[in-house]
């Protein structure tokens, strides 16, 4: 009787030892999981900002660049030259402002950013979750 309760134990206790191997197993899986979305999301955001950073600098050095090739091509700028390089990099700078502040939180997929004319990065706008958090909390 001993014997068997004994065995039933054992064979009870296996089984809560698997129970608990897998579960661990799976909650590791999903935490590898929200930490790779995590690592994405901000990945994406620093590609965002470096977007957003790389159009203004990169002005004056393209519009120099360009006016070199065209003298050199064809002996002047166009007339509207001014305009049409001018007014394309701002309109890229606009582009990537707007495609920066789509950015969505990786915890509650909110816009990041908000709604409001803030730039705030730190945290998002919503939850506060701190930018480039590793974990949510
Ligand atoms: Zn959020």
């Amino acid at each position: 009787m001993a014997i068997a309760t004994e065995m039933a134990s054992a064979k009870c206790q296996g089984e809560i030892v698997v129970y608990l191997a897998v579960s661990l197993l799976a909650n590791a899986r999903t935490l590898r999981t929200n930490s790779d979305r995590f690592e994405r999301a901000w990945r994406d955001l620093r590609r965002r900002d470096l977007l957003f950073r790389a159009i203004p600098l990169s002005f004056v050095p393209c519009a120099v660049l360009i006016i070199v090739v065209l003298n050199a091509t064809y002996g002047d700028v166009p007339r509207e030259f001014g305009r049409w390089v001018g007014g394309g990099w701002i309109a890229a700078f606009f582009a990537a402002g707007a495609y920066r502040r789509r950015f969505r939180c990786p915890r509650c997929s909110e816009l990041f950013f908000g709604r409001g004319l803030s730039n705030n990065s730190a945290r998002c706008a919503h939850c506060q979750l701190p930018a480039h958090a590793t974990v949510a909390r």
